[in-house]
């Protein structure tokens, strides 16, 4: 039987694995995880086995930096008014970051309408089934593609979120949290740890990011209901403190991002376009404000009209 321990992890081309400190047979992690999950996971609409591959696409884009919470409703209203890419693909790009409200990261909204562009043009309108080529779509990383290909096409690829690197981190790797980027060493636990068989590897994807999202959480995991407690590396080294390099802070408050978002707003609100006064408004700063909408046009989220007139990408 294999088991996930520092003997019997398996080489790498690119170099020996990293030690693997979850000592359970790897059959038994799964079986653990895949249970858990099974009873424990939340009923979210686009896990339904009727979600389409579309809907699973846009809840992968907003759920990237966004709650669960607050991507419900927005999900729901964006399938309402475009259940496929060609209902997008057929609006301007402003109507996506209008769409996007206050989901935060508005390039996200134009990165899946520029996504949505090309599968009507060169995919006969059908999000494709193959990493590469969803890889090859605008907007889409490695991270998109694998749980596109994973969660709506039910296939066995590596799906490393932030929930995931975590719950490795700790089970296995026996550290409070991963480093900032993803690191090779990272992709080659996850790949060890990976089922061999697809339906089985795409339900572990999903079931070890619903554990790091419900119980392993960044920082509260609420261990003593962990159906890894007793296996757990983190644990079983008597939780040491993180010692890596400063983590990036969320603060918003202040930030050029919330006189974005504030800019954004007042566009988003006016079906038209907009005159410099009633964008002064939201901000004092004006040096600030100014950086702000500069760097909108910049990310193409607003398009200037005329001097001093701005309105929402045509
Ligand atoms: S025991 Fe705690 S730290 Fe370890 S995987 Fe479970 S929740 Fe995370």
């Amino acid at each position: 039987m294999t088991s996930i321990t520092a003997a019997t992890a398996p080489l790498s081309p690119a170099g020996p694995a990293p030690l693997l400190g979850l000592s359970l047979p790897l059959p038994a992690l799964h079986t653990t995880v895949l249970d858990w999950y099974e009873a424990g996971k939340r009923d979210l609409p686009w896990r339904t086995p009727d979600a389409s591959p579309w809907a699973v696409m846009v809840s992968e884009f907003m759920l990237q930096q966004t709650p669960v919470k607050r991507v419900l409703p927005a999900w729901e209203a964006w399938l309402e008014r475009w259940p496929t890419p060609a209902d997008l693909a057929a609006e301007p790009p402003g109507e996506a970051v209008r769409m996007w409200g206050r989901l935060g990261y508005p390039r996200r909204a134009l990165r899946l309408h520029a996504t949505a562009v090309a599968i009507t043009e060169q995919h006969g309108g059908d999000v494709p089934d193959d990493h590469a080529t969803l890889l090859s779509l605008p907007g889409v990383g490695e991270y998109t593609a694998a749980a596109v290909a994973s969660f709506a096409f039910r296939q066995r690829h590596v799906v490393l979120d932030t929930n995931v690197r975590r719950v490795f981190a700790r089970a296995v790797s026996g550290v409070e949290y991963p480093a900032q980027a993803t690191t090779a060493a990272e992709r080659r636990t996850a790949t060890a740890l990976l089922p061999d068989d697809a339906e089985t590897a795409a339900t572990w994807a999903v079931g070890v990011m619903e554990l790091g999202a419900l119980v392993c959480t960044a920082r509260s995991p609420e261990c003593g209901d962990c159906p890894l407690f007793t296996h757990c590396a983190w644990q079983r080294a008597g939780r040491p403190p993180y010692e890596g390099p400063a983590r990036r802070g969320q603060s918003y408050e202040g930030t050029d991002r919330q006189v974005r978002g504030k800019l954004l707003a007042v566009l988003r609100e006016a079906h038209g376009s907009v005159e410099q006064a009633r964008l002064d408004v939201v901000w004092p700063d004006a040096v600030q404000r100014a950086r702000a909408l500069d760097g909108l046009v910049a990310d193409g989220l607003v398009e200037p009209v005329e001097q001093g007139v701005y309105r929402l990408p045509q």
